[in-house]
C-alpha cells in the first residue's frame, strides 16, 4: 500500500469522472514542513499556529514567530499555505497563559478569535509576524470559530492597521493578502450572504462545528460517537455550505478530520467540495479512493439519499457505490 501511494504522489487527484481535487495538507510545526514533498500535497490547507505557542514555556517572540512563518512559506514555495490565526482555549491551553476566571465550558468560552479580539496585542503581533514573513509573496490568513461577520470586520480592521504601519516603516509587504474565516461555529450558517461577502475564501472546521451542531464534546469519549458525522443531518449542513460558497464563487476547503478518512473523504466529494485539508499520511489513501471514483454518479445518488425523509444509512450507500463501481 505505502508503495502504491508513493506511486501516486505526484499525480493530481483527478475523479474518473475528471474532477479536480485539491489535496492540501494540515500543519503547525517546523516537523511537520517536509511532509509537503513527500506526500504531494498541493498545499497547506491548516497551518494551525496555535501549535508553537503550545509547546513553548511561555508566548512565542515576536521574532520566534515571524521565523516559523518565513520558514513555513520559504519550503512551500510556490504551493499556497493557509496560516491560522492563533485558536487557543477551549481542549487548547497554554500553560502560561489562563483565562481570568475558571470557565465551566471551555469549548464554548474564551477561546480563538474572541480570545485575540480581546488580546489586542497578541493578534497584532502575531499579524505583523505574518505580514513580515510573506514580504513579496501571498499571505493567507484564515479567522478561527469565527461566531459572527463582525468578527471578521474587526479583526480586518486590525489587519489593515498593521499593514499601515509596516508600510509606513518601509517593509516589504505581501503581494496579495487573502482573508478567510472557518466555519465552524452553527451561527454563520445563517449569515452566509454576509459571510460570502467578508471574506476571500472559506474552510469547515468540521471537527468543532459538528461538536456544536450535535452539541457533543468532542474530547468526551462518552458522546463523542455517538452521533454520525456522515448521517444526514450533518452532510446537509455541508451540502448547504457547498452550495452558498458555490453560488459566491468563493473557495472552499474542509480541514478537519472528516477529510482524511477515505470513505468520509469520498462522501464531502460526492456532495461538492472540491478541496479538503487532512493529515499528510491521509492524502496517499483518499488520492487512491479518488481515482476510482465517478463523483457525478455518486453525487446523484447522495443528493437522492439527502433529500428523501426517513432514515438514511449513508454508510451502506457508500460502501455499496464502492463496491458496484469496483
Ligand atoms: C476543526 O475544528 O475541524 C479544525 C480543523 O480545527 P481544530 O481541530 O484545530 O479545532
Ligand atoms: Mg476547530
Amino acid at each position: 500500500r505505502q508503495e502504491l501511494y508513493r506511486s501516486l504522489r505526484d499525480r493530481p487527484a483527478v475523479t474518473k469522472d475528471g474532477q479536480h481535487i485539491d489535496l492540501h495538507m494540515n500543519a503547525g510545526l517546523a516537523v511537520d514542513l517536509p511532509q509537503l514533498a513527500e506526500s504531494g500535497a498541493e498545499g497547506i490547507g491548516l497551518f494551525r499556529t496555535e501549535l508553537q505557542f503550545m509547546v513553548a514555556a511561555t508566548f512565542p517572540r515576536a521574532e520566534e514567530q515571524e521565523r516559523l512563518y518565513r520558514q513555513v512559506i520559504d519550503i512551500a514555495e510556490n504551493k499556497p499555505v493557509t496560516f491560522r490565526t492563533l485558536d487557543i482555549g477551549g481542549d487548547k491551553v497554554l500553560p502560561y497563559f489562563a483565562a481570568s476566571q475558571t470557565e465551566e465550558n471551555p469549548a464554548l468560552g474564551w477561546r480563538a478569535i474572541r480570545l485575540t479580539l480581546d488580546k489586542p496585542g497578541l493578534f497584532r503581533t502575531q499579524m505583523r509576524a505574518l505580514l513580515k514573513a510573506a514580504g513579496g509573496r501571498e499571505l493567507r490568513v484564515m479567522l478561527p470559530m469565527v461566531t459572527d461577520v463582525s468578527e471578521i470586520r474587526a479583526a480586518r480592521a486590525m489587519i489593515d492597521r498593521e499593514v499601515r504601519h509596516l508600510s509606513r516603516f518601509a517593509h516589504l509587504l505581501p503581494t496579495r493578502l487573502k482573508l478567510g474565516a472557518m466555519l465552524e461555529v452553527p451561527a454563520l450558517l445563517w449569515q452566509l450572504p454576509e459571510l460570502m461577502r467578508e471574506v476571500d475564501f472559506l474552510s469547515v472546521g468540521s471537527n468543532d462545528l459538528f461538536q456544536f451542531i450535535m452539541a457533543a464534546d468532542r474530547s468526551n469519549s462518552l458522546v463523542s460517537d455517538r452521533f454520525d458525522p456522515l448521517s444526514a443531518p450533518f452532510l446537509r449542513v455541508l451540502r448547504q455550505i457547498v452550495e452558498a460558497a458555490n453560488a459566491a464563487g468563493k473557495s472552499l476547503t474542509l480541514c478537519g478530520e472528516l477529510a482524511g478518512r477515505p470513505l468520509s473523504a469520498m462522501a464531502l466529494v460526492g456532495i461538492g467540495f472540491r478541496a479538503i485539508s487532512m493529515a499528510p499520511a491521509a492524502i496517499g489513501p483518499v488520492k487512491a479512493m479518488l481515482l476510482d471514483l465517478d463523483a457525478t454518479a455518486l453525487n446523484e445518488k447522495l443528493t437522492h439519499a439527502l433529500d428523501s425523509t426517513g432514515r438514511q444509512d449513508i454508510h451502506a450507500l457508500l460502501r455499496d457505490f464502492a463496491r458496484a463501481h469496483n
